[in-house]
């Protein structure tokens, strides 16, 4: 990195250190130019992207959508509110793990359906059947009967 006084391009870490209970790791640099020294910090960067919509538009994360919906799906389902609190937490994790700034929002209905699908398959079939295209519900028909049948069998 360029040192903050003479903007000399070379600069070497002289000391590096974890701090903050080892979330941030603090480096002394020193300018090869001008020996002037300066303090670095570099912390993990956690961006929730922000979502592009089927019409292209750009909108924030909205994580009360993400839970009302799951939620939507799994109404009367035996499903505790702790385990969906995970799967909401392991949603969010997942999109900030991308490193991505803006995602496409097919990809949130992925990872919701993954969870869904692991949580409860009733709630499952119910959320794709209102995700999914017709297109794609034709394509799924096979694992959607499959499962509407296991589900059958449970009930
Ligand atoms: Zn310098």
């Amino acid at each position: 990195m360029h040192c903050p006084f003479c903007s000399a391009t070379d600069t070497k870490v002289i000391d590096s250190r974890l701090v903050s209970d080892g979330y941030q790791v603090r480096r002394r640099r020193e300018c090869l130019q001008c020996r002037e020294r300066f303090t670095t910090f570099e912390i993990a960067e956690l961006v929730t992207p922000k979502i592009i919509k089927s019409n292209d538009n750009r909108v924030p994360f909205d994580e009360k959508k993400l839970r009302s919906g799951m939620m939507r799906a799994l109404e009367k389902r035996p499903v505790s509110a702790d385990d969906v609190e995970k799967s909401v937490n392991h949603i969010i994790h997942q999109l900030q793990a991308t490193g991505e700034r803006e995602v496409p929002s097919k990809l949130v209905g992925t990872l919701v359906m993954e969870e869904l699908k692991k949580l409860d398959k009733v709630a499952y079939i119910r959320f794709a059947s209102v995700y999914l295209s017709f297109d794609d519900i034709k394509q799924f028909g096979d694992e959607i009967e499959k499962l509407t049948d296991e589900a059958k069998s449970r009930d």
